[in-house]
């Protein structure tokens, strides 16, 4: 049942066993998981069934560190930012998951394993294929391509699959307004989480509407699942008992966050035939009604040996010179020169046909793991927004390890392309100190409430419960301990139905 908190009386005191706060994802994902299982569940939603500019500009706030667009990575609507989400799928990578030592305040509390059943059910939920992420010999048949085979051990193939992709608020919206013991509260903010005295347990929500409404819900438990910004930011403005905020009896809440820095237009390759680079790397591959696309990334080895942070990198044919057409830039003359000297000896095919292309230039694009950095940190500004509350000012940083990774790992690509005979590279990856290019994020927001068995590392435990709180548990990409280098919603859906299964055996 959907009700709209405009439509209540000011004042009205709600009551529920599990109360969900924000439903994008991972909030409609737990709802949806313990539908049936006899507990009444309220999915507390800041925004309507669409986005609106109102509600939306409750986004808003500060940048201390490199710029970020705050209101433009995140969705404050039924569905969240699965409005606006491009659907590329990873999960992530078993070392992933390890304590590195040369990565500070890396390691989660379990392995890839324990995810694996649950990355197979969040699968079905973002309408994507199970078990292709690995898969060569899949996809070498299905494309009818034979794949490169690197031999340095230091890149491999991995692939990238596409959910339609899916948007949850219209996707599952029948299901949750059919649904008994569901009812989803609509422009209902939540602005607080009310505890007990001692602080050991939260009590319920204080919930406001935009036109002045003051609401307050019960709740037996209580899920945060507002995304990787208003997760900590909630906490931090939940200081009615706790001065420094719930959860944060260790200073941790909003410490560690962590993007996946994109960059592009730092590596040109010069191909002179595609057929040495098949299409499955050049662009999205329908099959089986499933798209995917072939992405380079760095060997487990490879990490190991040379301390690195893990990487993608994924790429498209930017242009095609036509074997007379005049040069537009320097750097296209210098390709175009390079085509025709080594063009014949790079080819698969012998001496290039009359007429045939010269060559192609594939645009690759890269999105890194940053490591974990306690000064890289969301905290509340002295600015406030509609509802009076202080808005989240974030601090993004990245260091120095960020930066060795990404250039490394470009090198080593750039050889790698030129052993296989692909094409040769042209890299700007700026000096030693520097990036070469902007770099901006991924509207992914990780690492602000993570998760560590030991509640001076961490703020939720390996359940996903707040460190000394009873019935407060918090879902997302907040929670990550470090973030890979694949995409986060398909593993934070992962991680919900893993929490969902944790709190339909907690009764
Ligand atoms: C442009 C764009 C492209 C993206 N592309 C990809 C991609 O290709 N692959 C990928 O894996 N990820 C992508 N993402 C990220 C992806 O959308 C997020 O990882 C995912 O939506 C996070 O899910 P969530 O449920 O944790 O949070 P959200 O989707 O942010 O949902 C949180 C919900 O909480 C609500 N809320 C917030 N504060 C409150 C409050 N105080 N009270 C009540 N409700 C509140 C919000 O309105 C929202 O509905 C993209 C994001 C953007 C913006």
């Amino acid at each position: 049942m959907f009700i709209d908190a405009r439509d209540l009386p000011d004042g009205s005191r709600l009551e529920t066993d599990l109360a969900i706060v924000g439903a994008g994802p991972a909030g409609i994902t737990i709802a949806r998981a313990l539908q049936g299982s006899g507990r009444d569940i309220c999915l507390v939603e800041s925004g309507g069934l669409t986005p609106e500019s109102d509600t939306q500009a409750l986004a808003d706030g500060e940048c201390a560190g490199i710029d970020y667009p705050l209101q433009a990575s995140r969705v404050r609507a039924f569905g969240g930012s699965s409005h606006h989400w491009g659907g590329f799928c990873r999960p992530l990578d078993p070392i992933d998951f390890e304590a590195r030592d040369w990565v500070p305040h890396s390691g989660w509390p379990f392995g890839f394993a324990t995810l694996a059943p649950y990355y197979a059910r969040a699968c079905e939920i973002l309408e994507i294929a199970p078990a292709r992420f690995t898969d060569a010999a899949y996809w070498q048949a299905a494309s009818g391509d034979t794949l490169p085979e690197p031999a340095s051990g230091r890149v491999a193939t991995t692939f990238v699959q596409f959910s339609p992709p899916t948007r949850f608020g219209t996707r599952y919206h029948a299901v949750l307004a059919e649904a008994m013991y569901i009812r989803v509260l609509l422009h209902a903010n939540v602005c607080a989480l009310e505890s007990t005295a001692d602080g050991r347990a939260v009590s319920g929500l204080a919930i406001r509407t935009l036109d002045g409404r003051r609401l307050s819900l019960a709740a037996r438990t209580v899920v945060l699942a507002t995304g990787g910004l208003e997760n900590p930011r909630l906490l931090l403005l939940s200081d009615g008992v706790a001065p420094n905020g719930l959860g944060n009896d260790h200073d941790r809440v909003g410490r560690c966050f962590m993007e996946h820095p994109h960059l592009s237009h730092f590596a040109e390759i010069v191909v002179a035939d595609l057929a040495l680079l098949p299409r499955v790397y050049r662009e999205q591959l329908q099959v089986d009604g499933r798209r995917g696309q072939a992405a380079f990334h760095p060997s487990a080895s490879f990490l190991r040996q040379r301390r690195l942070l893990n990487a993608t990198f994924m790429g498209g044919i930017g242009t095609t010179f036509a074997p007379d057409a005049p040069a537009d830039t320097p750097l296209a003359e210098e390709q175009r020169a390079l085509l025709r000297a080594l063009g014949p000896l790079m080819s698969a095919r012998g001496p290039a046909r009359e007429g045939a292309p010269l060559g192609h230039v594939f645009n690759l694009g890269c999105a890194c793991e940053q490591a974990p950095d306690p000064d890289s940190r969301v905290t509340l500004s002295t600015t406030r927004d509609a509802l009076g509350l202080r808005r989240l000012r974030l601090d993004w940083r990245l260091g120095e390890l960020d930066r060795r990774s990404f250039a490394a790992h470009v090198r080593a690509l750039a050889q790698e392309f030129g052993a296989l005979g692909i094409g040769r590279t042209w890299l700007d990856l700026g000096d030693e100190h520097s990036w070469p290019i902007t770099v901006s994020g991924g509207n992914h927001h990780m690492g602000t409430t993570r998760m560590h068995a030991d509640p001076h590392q961490g703020v939720v435990d390996a359940d996903c419960r707040v460190h000394g709180i009873d019935n407060l548990y918090i879902a997302g990409s907040s929670v990550f301990p470090t973030g890979g280098a694949a995409n986060p919603t398909l593993t934070l859906v992962a991680l919900a139905l893993r929490l969902a299964d944790h709190l339909g055996a907690r009764r």
